[in-house]
């Protein structure tokens, strides 16, 4: 079993969120996320970024969808700092 580190979660976070990895990828990933604030935070961040994107394919014009990513990016640095 491969063991991921921080770069190769980072590396494939996106693909995990889409579930396009083997189950024994999706399977580490997620007790990686489990036991990594850093790798969590990245996960979270795209997580809202595609919530963001699908929202504003309906609702949002691109100037409103820039902002809304950039408050997100900020409340997500944020709540990094311990
Ligand atoms: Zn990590």
């Amino acid at each position: 079993m491969t063991e991921f580190d921080c770069q190769e979660t980072k590396r494939h976070v996106h693909e995990y969120l889409h579930a396009e990895l083997s189950t024994d990828e999706m399977q580490d990933i997620t007790a990686h996320l489990a036991n990594c604030d850093s790798c969590e935070a990245d996960y979270d961040f795209e997580v809202i970024f595609n919530q963001v994107i699908v929202r504003s394919c309906t609702e949002a014009p691109p100037q409103e969808l820039a902002d809304r990513v950039l408050g997100k990016i900020r409340e997500i640095q944020q709540g990094n700092h311990h």
